[in-house]
C-alpha cells in the first residue's frame, strides 16, 4: 500500500536527520558509516527486530560486503521481526517492504499451511541452524562440560519476610482488582506480571520494590529533572506518573515489564536500564525515536516518577511503591547501604567461586 511506502520512508528520513545530529554536521553519521566493511556480523540480531527503531535504521546504512546476522531467537513474537534481518541482510525482494508483506505475511494470513511453506523455502536460502548437538566432521561443533545445577534456599529475614508478605498481599489485591475490572486481556495480564516481578523484586532487596524514590540515573532526583518534569501540562503530568506507577503495558525496548519505570511525553514506559541504553552517547539536545510509536523524543521528554511528584504530580497513595515512598529517598546513592540476605548469600557463594578458582589467593 501506498502509505506503508510513505511511512517506511518517513522513518527512514527521520531516523537519519536524528544520526546527522547526533553526530555533528558533516560527520556523514559517524565513522562506522565512512568504513566500507568486508563483514558486518550482527550478533544478538534481534535487537534489530523492531524495524522503528534508529538501532535498525542505523544497521541498515553500514556499507559492507557481506552481512551476518547470529541469533538463537530469531523470531520472537511474530513473522514480522523477520522483516527487519532482510532489510539488513539486502535479501532481495523480501527486503522491500511491500514484497514482504505480499510474498510471506499475506500467504501466511491466507493459507498458513502454505504460507508457512513458502517461509520454510525463503529462510532455508539464507538461514544455517546450529545447536549444541549439532556435530561437523563427526565432531560436535562446541565442547562444553557439562551443566550443574545447584538449588540453594535462603530464608529472608524477619524483617524482609514481613515486607514481602505486605508486597504478595498488595498484589493479590491489584491482582483480583484487575480480574474484577473489565479491562483488556493484554493490560491484565502486564498488570500479573507487574506484580510477579515485584514479588521477584522482594526477595532480592526491599530498596528495588520502593523504586519510586529512584530517578532517571539513580540517584536523588536533580533540579534539572523536575523542571523538565514541570514543563509537561499539569493534566499530563498527573497521567504519566500515574503510568510510570503502573505501567499497563510492556517496556518498547525489551518487551518485559517495566523495570524501575520511567515514562517518555508519548505515554510510553520503559525500564530505567533500556532506557539509559537510548540515552547513553546523546547530548541534551539529541534526538532520538521512541520505540513504541516512533515519536520523536530528547533527553527532557524522559521522566522519572520521582521528578514527576516533586513537579507536583499526585503520587498513587495505595501502590506499594508510593507507601515506601517516605523511605524512597534513602535509596540515593548517598543513602548508607544495607544489605539484603540474598545478596549476603551470593555474594558468599561467588566470593567462594572466586578462591576455588584460585584468583582470590
Ligand atoms: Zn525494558
Ligand atoms: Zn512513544
Amino acid at each position: 500500500k501506498d502509505d506503508e511506502w510513505g511511512w517506511e520512508e518517513r522513518q527512514a528520513a527521520k531516523a537519519s536527520a536524528a544520526a546527522r545530529k547526533a553526530s555533528g554536521p558533516g560527520a556523514g553519521g559517524g565513522l562506522l558509516f565512512q568504513i566500507h566493511w568486508h563483514r558486518v556480523v550482527l550478533d544478538e540480531a534481534q535487537s534489530i527486530k523492531n524495524p522503528r527503531t534508529l538501532a535498525s535504521h542505523a544497521a541498515w546504512r553500514l556499507a559492507a560486503a557481506h552481512r551476518w546476522c547470529l541469533s538463537g531467537t530469531p523470531i520472537q513474537n511474530s513473522v514480522d521481526d523477520l522483516y527487519s534481518y532482510f532489510k539488513f541482510l539486502r535479501y532481495k525482494p523480501y527486503c522491500d517492504h511491500h514484497s514482504f508483506k505480499t510474498l510471506i505475511k499475506d500467504r501466511i494470513a491466507m493459507d498458513p499451511e502454505k504460507g508457512y511453506q513458502v517461509l520454510k523455502v525463503v529462510l532455508q536460502a539464507i538461514l544455517l541452524r546450529r545447536t549444541k548437538q549439532s556435530t561437523i566432521n563427526g565432531e560436535p561443533i562446541v565442547k562444553l562440560p557439562p551443566r550443574e545445577q545447584n538449588l540453594v534456599r535462603q530464608d529472608f529475614t524477619e524483617q524482609e519476610s514481613v515486607f514481602y508478605k505486605q508486597v504478595q498481599a498488595d498484589s493479590m489485591k491489584a491482582i483480583q482488582a484487575a480480574a474484577d475490572q473489565q479491562g483488556s486481556s493484554s493490560q491484565q495480564y502486564v498488570n500479573m506480571l507487574y506484580s510477579l516481578l515485584k514479588l521477584r523484586q522482594a526477595c532480592n532487596h526491599p530498596w528495588l520494590v520502593r523504586g519510586v524514590g529512584r530517578t532517571l540515573y539513580g540517584g536523588k532526583v536533580t533540579a534539572a529533572e523536575v523542571a523538565a518534569a514541570k514543563k509537561v501540562p499539569a493534566e499530563l503530568r498527573a497521567q504519566l506518573l500515574q503510568l510510570a506507577q503502573r505501567p499497563q503495558e510492556q517496556c518498547p525496548a525489551c518487551g518485559d515489564v517495566p523495570e524501575d519505570p520511567v515514562v517518555s511525553k508519548c505515554a510510553h514506559v520503559y525500564c530505567r536500564q533500556c532506557m539509559a541504553g537510548q540515552l547513553e552517547g546523546l547530548g541534551h539536545e539529541d534526538e532520538f525515536l521512541c520505540s513504541a510509536c516512533s515519536h520523536v523524543l530528547r533527553h527532557t521528554d524522559i521522566h522519572s516518577a520521582a521528578a514527576l511528584a516533586a513537579a507536583g504530580g499526585t503520587p498513587l497513595a495505595s501502590s506499594p511503591a508510593a507507601n515506601g515512598g517516605a523511605d524512597g529517598a534513602a535509596t540515593g546513592a548517598d543513602a548508607a547501604w544495607v544489605s539484603s540476605s540474598k545478596v549476603d548469600r551470593l555474594l558468599q557463594l561467588l566470593t567462594a567461586v572466586r578462591e576455588r578458582n584460585g584468583a582470590g589467593a
